[in-house]
């Protein structure tokens, strides 16, 4: 009698992700392997353990896309232009 049990294995073909090692690539330059079930096998991430603050103890700005400054010099501009109309 067929009962899906074939050889003896519980794993069904095709439906499992393909879990394989994948070297990560930091912002800060780390290299690391993991293992994931992402395509490809590398992954690059901006933050890792060896340079999040959390690890590394130190304060450090995260601002990869220059969020910040856009922000800070849209503020100033804003303030500026606020500053000339009040004459
Ligand atoms: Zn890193």
């Amino acid at each position: 009698m067929q009962t899906g049990r074939d050889n003896g294995s519980l794993m069904k073909p095709g439906i499992h992700p393909d879990y394989h090692p994948v070297t990560v690539h930091c912002a800060c330059g780390n290299n690391f392997q993991t293992r994931s079930t992402i395509k490809g096998n590398m992954l690059n991430v901006e933050i890792c353990s060896s340079c999040h603050p959390f690890f590394t103890g130190k304060q450090k700005l995260i601002d990869t896309a220059g969020r910040v400054e856009r922000f800070t010099k849209k503020y100033a501009d804003a303030a500026a232009k606020a500053g000339a109309t009040k004459k």
